[in-house]
């Protein structure tokens, strides 16, 4: 057998191993890079229960906001010095390349994790309002209070960001929180526990159970001890969890699927439409919930433009992952792969053209590991599968319109409304079509630009709630109102709606 590293889960502060491994393997060619224990039902028992002592006992949910704060800056201090070692590990497990994972994954998660530092410092856990006067004098204080324990489970995408999304807000509301990673890509995650520790995080606050989504995720979601789940992944496997979390009445958020449409208008610039455009569809080959996967091209342009998106798709370059000059890798797994092929195929039958790409590259590289080539469909219409459904691979599928009404029915025509794009070269009429998205998300001439500051969610079946921005805390606390009397006497309060004012029935 070959010999690869093994992680343990962090559980308590320990390094726990069960016995059970799941099998890490690189995208790019399908070997073996790790072994990490496999945890089930008892390890996320234990987990939540070690999250639960180390809640109650205030070891973190007491210290200061601004306490929680320095130790996190410290976190994302270290999460810099160790970015060559982050990288590696989120690269050989999901097959980003080298120059995403270190400007993408790890770049943003840092600069995110950062944001949640100084939020932890700067939200208002406690605001009080202006006395009221009438019918009594007193005064409402409305406090910002940790649910307690908090779970999280993440997909393989991006591993390190999405969960960070979770733990960061998590931990700067004083929460404690078990987080279950994608059994594919826990490496990066796990190695991020080992830092937290260092710099002085509780044992107990962070606990990490890689392991399958049907026990230990499950588990996380049905636990009667934990107070909310945050779930990033399938619009399929949301559905499940809202359900599951509703037998006890948990606090959820979601981010779900998306098939977003990416909006040329007839006054686009087209040398930055084209760009934008494939970025926005192939970049880390549309494994993204944003994705632009549906590009909306007027009929007046639709020639010009498809003639300059092949050209453009041309220049893309597939490789070995840790290559710098590598534009694009491979897709998650042997299974994503035959999907995205069997996707391909059916859009094919249904009477799309593709125009770029549709197979496998060539070259005896591309034979193990799960490469497609960048893939164009024109000729697409919104009700064929492949505009409907999300396809998580390079393909991009080019849908004709007539006029801006056309261009707003298509656009909305779908279960999801994550993000959307409108490429023009008038603001005022870009932002004028967004007001008629349905989308969490609008770019104006970009795509994937994640402002830690700005909130990121979707409208209809992409999710509930927004993770990111300066009310992400809110999703974290539960709120407290205490009224507190001011006038001191007795013969002010509207007690004689019940009481009589005579003193004589008073008690003494
Ligand atoms: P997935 O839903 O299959 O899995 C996501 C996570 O859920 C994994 O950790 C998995 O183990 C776990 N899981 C599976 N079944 C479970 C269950 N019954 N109970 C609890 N947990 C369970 O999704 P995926 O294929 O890993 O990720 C791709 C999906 O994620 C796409 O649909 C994509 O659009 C979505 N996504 C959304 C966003 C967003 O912010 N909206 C971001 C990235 C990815």
């Amino acid at each position: 057998m070959t010999e690869v590293p093994s992680y343990g889960m962090l559980i308590d502060g320990e390094n726990r191993e069960t016995g059970a491994w799941l099998e890490i393997r690189n995208p790019q060619d399908d070997s073996l890079v790790a072994r990490v224990a496999r945890g089930g039902i008892g390890e996320i028992d234990d987990a939540v229960a070690a999250a639960k002592r180390a809640f109650d006992s205030g070891v973190w949910a007491k210290r200061s906001p601004a306490e929680r704060s320095r130790v996190m800056t410290d976190i994302a201090e270290k999460m810099s010095e160790r970015i060559e070692e982050l990288v590696h590990l989120e690269m050989i497990a999901n097959g980003a390349t080298v120059r995403q994972a270190t400007g993408f994954h790890v770049g943003i998660a840092i600069q995110h994790f950062s944001y949640f530092a100084e939020l932890a410092a700067s939200y208002e856990f406690e605001t009080a309002l202006a006395p009221q006067s009438y019918p009594t004098l007193g005064q409402n204080i409305i406090r910002k209070e940790p649910i307690g324990v908090c779970g999280a489970i993440s997909p393989w995408n991006f591993p390190l960001v999405l969960t960070l999304w979770k733990i960061g807000p998590a931990i700067a509301a004083g929460n404690s929180i078990v987080v279950k990673p994608d059994e594919k890509t826990p490496l990066s995650l796990l190695e991020f526990g080992r830092i937290a520790e260092e710099c002085g995080l509780p044992a107990g606050v962070l606990n990490i159970v890689p392991g399958e989504g049907v026990d230990a995720g499950a588990r996380l979601v049905e636990h009667p001890d934990v107070g909310k789940v945050a779930f990033t992944g399938s619009t399929e496997i949301g559905r499940e969890i809202m359900r599951s979390a509703a037998d006890t009445v948990k606090r959820v958020t979601l981010e779900l699927g998306g098939k977003s449409p990416s909006i040329v208008l007839d006054d686009a610039d087209l040398r930055l439409a084209v760009d934008g455009v494939l970025f926005g569809c192939m970049f880390y080959s549309g494994q993204i919930c944003e994705s632009g996967t549906r590009v909306l091209v007027p009929d007046s342009l639709h020639d010009e433009f498809v003639r300059r998106l092949i050209r453009r798709a041309k220049t893309i370059k597939l490789g070995p992952i840790d290559d710098w000059e590598t534009d694009l890798g491979p897709v998650i797994s042997a299974k994503q792969h035959q999907r995205v092929l069997d996707l391909i195929a059916r859009g094919a039958d249904e009477g799309a053209k593709v125009v770029l790409g549709g197979g496998i590259p060539d070259g005896e590289k591309f034979r193990s590991g799960f490469w497609i080539e960048p893939t164009i469909l024109t000729e697409v219409t919104n009700d064929m599968k492949v505009a409907r459904e999300e396809i998580f691979g390079p393909v991009m599928c080019v849908l004709r319109y007539s006029d801006k009404d056309e261009a707003v029915r298509i656009a909305n025509d779908s279960i999801y409304g994550l993000a959307a794009t409108i490429w023009s070269t008038d603001n005022a009429r870009a932002l004028e079509f967004g007001e008629h998205l349905q989308a969490g998300t609008v770019w104006i001439n970009d795509h994937h630009q994640v402002n830690p500051a700005a909130p990121f969610g979707g409208y209809k079946q992409s999710g509930i709630g927004r993770e990111l921005g300066a009310h992400c805390l809110d999703e974290y606390t539960e709120t407290k109102n205490v009224y507190v009397d001011l006038s001191g006497d007795l013969e002010s309060r509207p007690y004689d709606l019940l009481l009589s004012h005579d003193a004589t029935t008073r008690s003494r």
